[in-house]
């Protein structure tokens, strides 16, 4: 948090794109401010292009006004139907509204809107931090407008409704994602009333779409540390409605004195280790995923104890449903996460054995360009509260790492196709398409992958004609060498 005195905030609009709409306003004598997220993170010192400004009056007519100001390189939209309009220059986007006043009614977040003051603008906003705005007009250029004290909730980091926090998330229950949105994104506190608030409207959030839920959901992963929205998530009873899979890892059972470990807490963990390593959205879902078969495959074993058998194939198996239901994208993402989800056992699995050159190369084939994700993934599965087990299990991996490298440059399987086709092997031995073709060209790959011929053509060519002399086939004469 940055703070300001009102000459340095004055400053802080000193540009030519302010002076521009401050002389507009002032010319069609309307009152005019910036207004929202654009104020809040002058303060928060992350610099933004996207520009709200409240007009008292018609937002449209000063945005006209500007643009024709601002001549060539202007671009104007307007949008009747919501009164609003949008300039964009250079690289900013500035979107002009009239103030208004907001009724709701009970089963829909759309208002009905009436003009009103800034006041009354300012009232209808979902955070006291985002309810701050900064007067245009020349005679109060730079002027802070700070009804509800934003400027102490952005020094004390607290997150806060301006008005009754009931009626806010009542109204709109999209802000209670918004909430814990931004407490996530900024490291902010929930005041106790707001909490309790979410807490009490929880069931609203079925009004909302699931578009918008994914939207805000994607904004908390994209946080630096999402375990924290997580939790906020589950305390308010919002998790169980928008994500129950997610919800169904918590808690512990025991029996005969063994517990297993607590698979929420366990994944929220795993998701902050991947956040610190990467910024890939999907990786973190993939890392959000990974256990979500966990529940479904829990089986006590008096030998073995706790077991989540096959708990990858079938979480990938759970991924398109999840992602249908929360209106994810359902194209070459999703399958990203599903590949990632199914293959996260396998390198802890070769690192916890003799890491052989094999079982190294099969896993290259089948993870190709996203091996680098699934280490990473897997290296940030590691929670083990003992040390020892920990850096062991790290060491493996840097040697699986180290092993990858040298067989991809020496066997390039990462984007490996078998040197012979099924169709080459149906000409050279004249067959109809067939499972005897699938087999021998599985032998092909299956040797390449093991190590017992290199990955190159004549190899699997020889390799090819033992395999089909053992079947009694004869090559074509053109074929033969
Ligand atoms: P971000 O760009 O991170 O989403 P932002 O605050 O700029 O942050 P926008 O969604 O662009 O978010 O909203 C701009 C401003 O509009 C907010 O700062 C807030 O004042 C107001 N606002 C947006 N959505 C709502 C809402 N659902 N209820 C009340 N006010 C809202």
């Amino acid at each position: 948090m940055k703070e300001l005195t009102s000459d340095e905030l004055k400053k802080k609009f000193d540009s030519p794109i302010f002076h521009q709409i401050s002389q507009t306003a002032d010319e069609l004598n309307l009152e005019c401010y910036v207004v929202g997220g654009y104020v809040r993170d002058i303060f928060l010192d992350r610099p933004s292009t996207d520009i709200d400004v409240v007009v008292v009056g018609s937002g449209i007519k000063i945005a006209e006004a500007l643009t024709r100001k601002l001549g060539r390189g202007a671009n104007l939209s307007v949008f009747k139907n919501f009164g609003t309009a949008q300039v964009k220059y250079k690289n900013l986007e500035v979107e002009f509204v009239g103030a208004r006043k907001e009724s709701y009614q009970r089963d829909s977040r759309k208002p009905i809107v009436e003009d009103g003051t800034l006041e009354d603008d300012q009232n209808r906003r979902d955070f006291t931090i985002n309810a701050m705005a900064v007067c245009l007009n020349q005679e109060r250029f730079g002027e802070l407008i700070d009804p509800f004290n934003g400027m102490k909730d952005l020094e004390e980091k607290t997150i806060r409704t301006p008005l009754d926090p009931d009626i806010t998330f009542s109204d709109d229950p999209l802000r209670m994602m918004r909430c814990i949105r931004f407490a996530t994104q900024l490291n902010f506190y929930i005041e106790d009333d707001t909490f309790d608030s979410l807490a009490r409207n929880h069931e609203r959030i079925e009004i909302i779409s699931k578009e918008r839920i994914a939207d805000e959901l994607n904004k908390i992963i994209l946080s630096p540390v999402p375990s924290k929205g997580f939790v906020d998530l589950d305390r308010s009873g919002l998790l169980a409605l928008i994500f129950p899979e997610l919800l169904a890892l918590q808690g512990v059972e025991t029996v005969n004195g063994r517990g297993h470990k607590d698979n929420f807490y366990h994944t929220l963990q795993v998701l902050d280790n991947i956040c610190q390593a990467i910024d890939n959205l999907w990786l973190r879902w993939a890392a959000l995923l990974h256990d979500i078969a966990k529940p479904a495959t829990k089986r006590w074993d008096p030998k073995a104890g706790w077991t989540f058998h096959n708990h990858n194939f079938i979480g990938e198996k759970m991924i398109p449903k999840i992602f249908r239901k929360m209106k994810l994208p359902m194209n070459e993402k999703m399958k990203y996460v599903q590949k990632l989800v199914r293959l996260h056992m396998r390198p802890i699995v070769i690192a916890d054995d003799e890491v052989t050159d094999s079982a190294v190369r099969r896993l290259l084939f089948e993870a190709g360009d996203d091996i680098d994700d699934l280490m990473t993934l897997c290296e940030a599965d590691i929670t083990s509260k003992n040390l020892e087990r920990k850096q062991r299990f790290l060491n493996n991996f840097a040697l699986v790492r180290r092993k990858l490298k040298s067989i991809e440059e020496k066997d390039r399987v990462r984007n490996f196709q078998p040197p012979i086709s099924g169709e080459e092997i149906m000409e050279m031995f004249n067959l109809p398409p067939s499972k005897e073709v699938g087999s021998l060209k599985t032998a092909i790959k299956d040797a390449i992958l093991d190590g017992v011929i290199p990955n190159e053509y004549d190899a699997a060519f020889n390799f090819l004609m033992d395999k089909a002399k053992s079947k009694g086939l004869t090559i074509q004469s053109e074929f033969m060498k």
